[in-house]
């Protein structure tokens, strides 16, 4: 592409101008399944370690695209962070969550939590007011969400996230650090926030069977967590070996294809079913 001196690139550029009404029309239509309610929440259970039973699940966003089928968050995410469409999106997900967890108490299930995923876009003085508004609008308690936020979108102002997440904790949410030991934080910041859990990333989880080094980082995370009176949940796990491992090593929680691919609502109750039963 041509670079020009102040927006970088020219407009002209037939490869650019291309590029840029993708994402325009991306940003259209993401406007439109907000509008027209094309996303559905997947749930993936996390289970106790000893007894193997579902005690929380991971909300995970899906976009039933009118012509595209069903997208993966990747796919749609990014540009929704990018474009500042996360905020409504973000506030969506909390909802429809927090109408799951009222139906479920309906029908007589009992889940202790629903962890959602938390964009660094979405860590904002206003969050505080709307989450306080949307909990008031719900039947489902403070508790029975989780907010997942990675090491690194905290640590982008360490500031304002100490401030937010000690809001968000008053009010009973509780907060986890997903991917954790992919960042470049040092540990001490830890202490700051109120934190009750800790998910060891998926990378260290995936080679653990051949690689002696993310053995040796799972187990420091493990006793890390449990030094601090964390929890700690491992993701990703795949196979028996992993599960045989993190079970010497006494990690509390897991979650991972081995135990189920994140599923739609109607089949997630289904699990939770054989779960208690
Ligand atoms: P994440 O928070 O790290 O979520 C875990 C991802 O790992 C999910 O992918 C899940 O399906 C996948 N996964 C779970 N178990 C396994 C396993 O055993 N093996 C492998 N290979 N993968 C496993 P998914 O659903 O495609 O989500 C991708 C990412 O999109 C999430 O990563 C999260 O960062 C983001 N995301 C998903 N839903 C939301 C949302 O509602 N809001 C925001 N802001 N981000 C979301
Ligand atoms: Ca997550
Ligand atoms: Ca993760
Ligand atoms: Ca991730």
């Amino acid at each position: 592409a041509k670079r020009n001196g102040r927006n970088g690139f020219c407009f002209y550029d037939s490869s650019m101008t291309e590029a840029a009404s993708k994402r325009f029309n991306l940003l259209e239509q993401l406007n439109q399944a907000l509008k027209n309610d094309q996303f559905e929440l997947y749930y993936q259970p996390q289970v106790n370690t000893e007894t193997g039973r579902i005690v929380a699940a991971e909300a995970l966003i899906r976009w039933n695209h009118p012509e595209r089928g069903l997208l993966a968050p990747d796919q749609f995410i990014p540009y929704a962070e990018e474009s500042g469409l996360i905020a409504p999106i973000g506030r969506w997900v909390i909802e429809q969550a927090l109408r799951d967890i009222s139906r479920w108490h309906a029908m007589g299930y009992t889940l202790p939590k629903v962890a959602v995923n938390f964009s660094t876009q979405q860590i904002s003085d206003l969050i505080v007011a709307e989450v306080a508004e949307i909990l008031q609008c719900s039947d489902a308690d403070a508790s029975s969400i989780e907010f997942e936020i990675t090491e690194s979108a905290l640590m982008e102002n360490p500031e304002l996230s100490r401030k937010v997440l000690q809001a968000l904790h008053q009010m009973g949410i509780s907060l986890s650090i997903d991917d954790f030991g992919q960042g470049y934080s040092s540990l001490s910041y830890l202490k700051q926030f109120p934190i009750s859990k800790l998910k060891i990333d998926r990378a260290f989880i995936r080679d653990l069977e051949v690689d002696e080094n993310d053995r040796a980082i799972t187990r420091a995370i493990i006793a890390l967590g449990k030094s601090l009176k964390m929890t700690v949940i491992a993701e990703g796990v795949e196979t028996e070996n992993q599960l045989q491992f993190l079970k010497e090593e006494q990690c509390e929680e897991l979650q991972g294809y081995l135990f189920s691919r994140p599923v739609p609502e109607e089949e997630f109750r289904r699990l939770m079913e054989k779960s208690s039963g």
